[in-house]
C-alpha cells in the first residue's frame, strides 16, 4: 500500500481489543513505521503491541491519560528519547455515551469533551514543536458521522457537538501549520462493526442497517487503510480535509 519506512507514528486509544485504534496501529506498522500504542487500557496496549510485533513490526507501548496534560507531555518526552522523531499522530480515543439533552448533566458533557476534544487538543499541541522543526507532520482525527447529520447511531449530542468540533478545530489548524509541511485532517467514520454495534438491540441495528445504501456497517479495516493513506507521502497536498466513511449513509 503506502510506504511508512522510518516514519514514527503515535495512535491514541490504541489499546482496545476490538477497536478502530488497534487496527490503525496495525495497518501503520504494516506500512512500515514504528508505532506508539498510547492508552489508559495497560492490558490493551500489551495486546497491541504484542500484535504488532508477532506481525513483524515495531512498537512501543506507553501508558496514556489524553486528558492530562502531565501524562501527554510524559509519553511526548519518552517516544522523543526512544525514536527522536513523531511524524504521525492519530488522534482515535473517543468515548460516547447513549443520553438524550433532556437526561444529560453538565458532567456527562464534560467528560465527553474532556476526552474527545480537549485531550485531541493536548495530543496535537505537544508535537506540534517537533514536526515543525522536522518540517514533516501528519495529524489524522477521528470525528464521526454524528457531527455531521446529528447523531443517530449510538451517542447523545455531547458526542455529537464533541466531533463537530474536531472537524472545526482541526481545519483552523491546518491553516496554521500547512507552511511547515504538516497536514491535518480528519476522518468520519459512520457505523463501524465494533463492540458498539454489537450491543444494539437487534431492532435498533436493522433500522440503522436500513439507513446506509451498502447495507451493512464498515470494517475497522476499511477506517484504518484510509489513515494510512492520509498518513503517507502520497497525502501530501491533502489538508484540512475531512472524509466520510459509512457506507453512503451521509452524503455531503
Ligand atoms: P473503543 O471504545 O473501542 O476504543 C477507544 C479507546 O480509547 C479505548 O482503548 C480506551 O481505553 C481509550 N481511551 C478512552 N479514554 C481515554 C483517555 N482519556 N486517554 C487515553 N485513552 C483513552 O472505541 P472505537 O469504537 O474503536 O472508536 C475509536 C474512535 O473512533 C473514537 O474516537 C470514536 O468516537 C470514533 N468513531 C467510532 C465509531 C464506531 O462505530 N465505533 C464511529 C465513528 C467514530
Amino acid at each position: 500500500m503506502f510506504k511508512l519506512n522510518d516514519r514514527v507514528a503515535i495512535v491514541t486509544g490504541s489499546g482496545s481489543k476490538k477497536g478502530i485504534g488497534r487496527t490503525i496501529a496495525l495497518a501503520l506498522a504494516d506500512q512500515g513505521a514504528t508505532v506508539v500504542v498510547a492508552d489508559l487500557n495497560l492490558e490493551g496496549i500489551e495486546d497491541t503491541v504484542n500484535a504488532i510485533t508477532e506481525a513483524g513490526g515495531r512498537a512501543l507501548g506507553v501508558e496514556l491519560n489524553v486528558t492530562n496534560k502531565e501524562s501527554v507531555d510524559a509519553m511526548v518526552e519518552k517516544v522523543l528519547a526512544e525514536f527522536g522523531r513523531i511524524d504521525i499522530l492519530v488522534n482515535n480515543a473517543g468515548i460516547s455515551q447513549k443520553v438524550t439533552v433532556q437526561d444529560m448533566t453538565l458532567e456527562d458533557m464534560t467528560r465527553v469533551f474532556n476526552v474527545n476534544m480537549f485531550g485531541l487538543f493536548l495530543c496535537t499541541q505537544a508535537v506540534l514543536e517537533t514536526m515543525k522543526k522536522q518540517k514533516f507532520g501528519r495529524i489524522i482525527s477521528l470525528s464521526s458521522v454524528s457531527a455531521k447529520r446529528g447523531g443517530g447511531v449510538f451517542g447523545g449530542a455531547h458526542y455529537s457537538a464533541s466531533k463537530a468540533a474536531v472537524l472545526g478545530f482541526s481545519k483552523n489548524l491546518a491553516r496554521e501549520v500547512a507552511v511547515d509541511g504538516i497536514t491535518v485532517n480528519c476522518v468520519a467514520p459512520g457505523l463501524v462493526n465494533t463492540e458498539i454495534w454489537k450491543s444494539l438491540p437487534e431492532a435498533d441495528a436493522r433500522n440503522v442497517i436500513a439507513s446506509i445504501p451498502m447495507g451493512r456497517p464498515g470494517e475497522v479495516k476499511e477506517i484504518a487503510s484510509t489513515i494510512a493513506f492520509l498518513a503517507s507521502e502520497e497525502a501530501s497536498y491533502i489538508t484540512g480535509e475531512e472524509i466520510d466513511i459509512n457506507g453512503g449513509s451521509h452524503m455531503d
